[in-house]
């Protein structure tokens, strides 16, 4: 069945034979390529409701496997091992361990939403991989993701003051993922902002970064988006069968 090609065909269930006689025929070599009989045992029932209790999973159920969420991938594009519509199909068949062979390039979706638009059934496949991404982290199965990264130190800036400031969101986020200040993009974007921005707004920028404005009366309005938040977190641990964050 087409729908288990790939997982069969991968080097590691593929086994060729240097020197195989079967019945008098010579069949060494590339003839006696076999693929190597597996039988999936660990399925975990409620992965597609663990999947679903995350933002962005909650219409998974919907898919019907047409493929067109693949078809019109960014990534997949660009490395077909990169495939949404199987990711999908795993996780509707419980097939938790098949899933996690992919750890390493589930989370490198860029949130191009093609999918989204492609797609006949309103599943939101780009919401479907944040959530498998996120589901990888909760679940231990790989260290949080820069996009995470990203991700925390905007909503954090948002929630404790009422409003971001992209230079210092973007600095914090190089801070926190270790990567150098000084990279050839962001000398040249910074050239093109100081040759192309009035000279007072420039200032104002500098301000807010060094003073961090805050939005007047926030924080009632702070106090009902960090329990909103927690309150998330809470649900979706429990539904993946967590213990409550310390
Ligand atoms: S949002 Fe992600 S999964 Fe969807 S098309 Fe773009 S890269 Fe692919
Ligand atoms: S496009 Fe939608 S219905 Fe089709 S395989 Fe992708 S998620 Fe499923």
């Amino acid at each position: 069945m087409p729908i288990h090609e790939k997982s069969l065909i991968r080097p590691e269930n593929l086994e060729t034979h240097e020197n195989l006689v079967i019945d008098g025929i010579d069949v060494s070599g590339d003839w006696s390529t076999f693929i190597r009989s597996r039988v999936v045992t660990d399925y975990n029932e409620d992965l597609q409701d663990e999947i679903a209790a995350l933002p962005g999973g909650e219409y998974i159920h919907r898919c019907w496997q047409c493929g067109s969420c693949t078809n019109s991938c960014t990534v997949n594009a660009e490395n077909p091992d990169f495939n949404p519509r199987y990711w999908i199909y795993l996780i509707r068949m419980g097939m938790e361990s098949e899933l996690v062979r992919d750890k390493d390039i589930i989370w490198q979706c860029v949130s191009c939403n093609k999918c989204t638009s492609a797609c006949p059934r309103d599943v939101v496949p780009e919401g479907v991989m944040k959530a498998t991404a996120h589901w990888l982290e909760m679940k231990g199965y790989t260290e949080k993701t820069n996009s995470t990264v990203f991700d925390e130190i905007f909503t954090g800036q948002v929630v404790e003051r009422g409003k971001i400031e992209d230079g210092e969101v973007l600095m914090e986020f190089l801070k926190e993922t270790k990567q150098p200040l000084m990279q050839d993009w962001l000398v040249q974007l910074v050239k093109q902002m100081v040759a192309g921005f009035p000279v007072f707004a420039l200032l104002k920028m500098g301000m807010a970064t060094v003073f961090k404005p805050k939005t007047s009366d926030w924080s009632k309005a702070r106090d009902a988006i960090k329990s909103h938040i927690e309150e998330e977190k809470a649900d979706a641990r429990k539904a993946l069968g967590l213990e409550p964050a310390e």
